[in-house]
């Protein structure tokens, strides 16, 4: 019953490029894990401007546009079709891994990838949760497996950026029972749980990722989704303090970001360099679990952003997805602000380009 400020906002304040957006996905997915490079699409860049200019987002980052001829296609429909709307990133062919020169091979695919238009590397949760010695079967890859040594450090060498993946939310590594916050959305997608059987906890998971980090020193990483641990900003803070080549994104974690408003307003405040908008918006049609790509979707977080707006809905649904409670705006300074929506985007990117 609670009737607080509403403060729509209609446009962003400043041009935004969202980092974390999926256009397209593999056309074949086994386990998890992506057994084609060529793509199934969601939207043209015809369905998509429209909205773009409205809120004022002046680039959208497609991060799963796939290697091979299925990359080609994508960085053809929309980068090269809409120069500086559009970027397309790559995804490691995880399902030749047991190939005896997969290590050497999957850092050459990079180059291909990168000499082909990719501005990225996107590495999915698939590593340290779904890729196995057998790739579908046997015991997991490590995500600090050295097989993968060549490929970041490549990408080091190329300037481009490796947007990760790593765990999942900490209620998913919780038993699924009433005293699981995320109970509704566990028990409407009994697959996302990685609580038991032979999954590592989410420390190990975030510990192996971070020994990455560590390795590779020249290559920038893009922690997704707050560095994954959107619930321990403490967590998140040390991370970013011991790792001057880690950035992260906020995609799909305002609800967690914006239920601890202050301690988020610091954390924006210390780290405003390397802080990235992103959504992890899908065109609709889409069948993967992301939030859907639109107007309503871009409010909630420029909202979120610009606004003193108390108690409100983190996402365009009737029944708060990923938890039941409310969030509040940061209203972040000028300065921070056009960092976050594009600044830092820019930068990671390496675009020559104004804003
Ligand atoms: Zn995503």
């Amino acid at each position: 019953m609670l009737r607080g400020a509403r403060t729509p906002i209609e446009r962003a304040r400043f041009p935004v490029i969202d980092i974390h957006t999926h256009l397209c996905w593999a056309e074949e997915q086994v386990s998890g894990i992506e057994m084609s490079g060529s793509r199934r699409y969601l939207a043209t860049p015809a369905d998509l401007l429209p909205v773009m200019d409205r809120m004022n987002v002046r680039a959208l980052v497609n991060l799963t546009g796939g290697w091979g001829t299925g990359l080609g296609e994508s960085v053809t429909q929309f980068d090269i079709a809409e120069p500086s709307r559009f970027y397309t990133f790559t995804t490691p062919d995880f399902g030749r891994v047991l190939e005896p020169d997969y290590s050497r091979s999957q850092a050459d695919a990079v180059v291909d990838a990168h000499r082909a238009g990719a501005r990225g590397l996107k590495i999915l949760k698939t590593l340290g949760l779904f890729l196995r010695e057998g790739v579908t079967t046997g015991p997991l890859i490590g995500v600090d497996d050295a097989r993968f040594d060549p490929m970041w450090d490549v990408c080091g060498q190329l300037r481009i950026p490796v947007a990760i993946h790593v765990s999942d939310p900490a209620a998913f590594f919780r038993p699924v029972d009433r005293f699981n916050e995320r109970y509704e959305e566990l028990s409407a997608h009994p697959d996302w749980s990685f609580h038991g059987g032979d999954f590592p906890s989410k420390a190990q998971l975030l510990a192996a990722r971070d020994r990455v980090f560590a390795r590779h020193p020249n290559t920038q990483f893009l922690a997704l989704h707050v560095g994954n641990f959107a619930e321990d900003l403490e967590h998140v803070s040390g991370c970013l303090d011991r790792f001057p080549n880690v950035s992260v994104d906020i995609a799909a974690r305002i609800g967690e970001l914006g239920r601890q408003p202050r301690a988020a307003r610091k954390f924006f405040d210390r780290y405003q360099d390397r802080v990235l908008f992103g959504t992890d918006a899908t065109p609709q049609g889409y069948d993967m679990p992301q939030q859907l790509f639109g107007e309503q979707l871009y409010e909630i977080y420029f909202r979120f952003l610009e606004t003193p707006d108390e108690y409100f809905d983190y996402a365009p649904c009737d029944i708060p997805p990923q938890g039941r409670w409310r969030i509040y705006g940061l209203e972040l300074p000028e300065d921070i602000l056009i960092k976050v929506y594009n600044h830092n985007a820019v930068r990671l990117l390496g675009e020559n380009t104004q804003t």
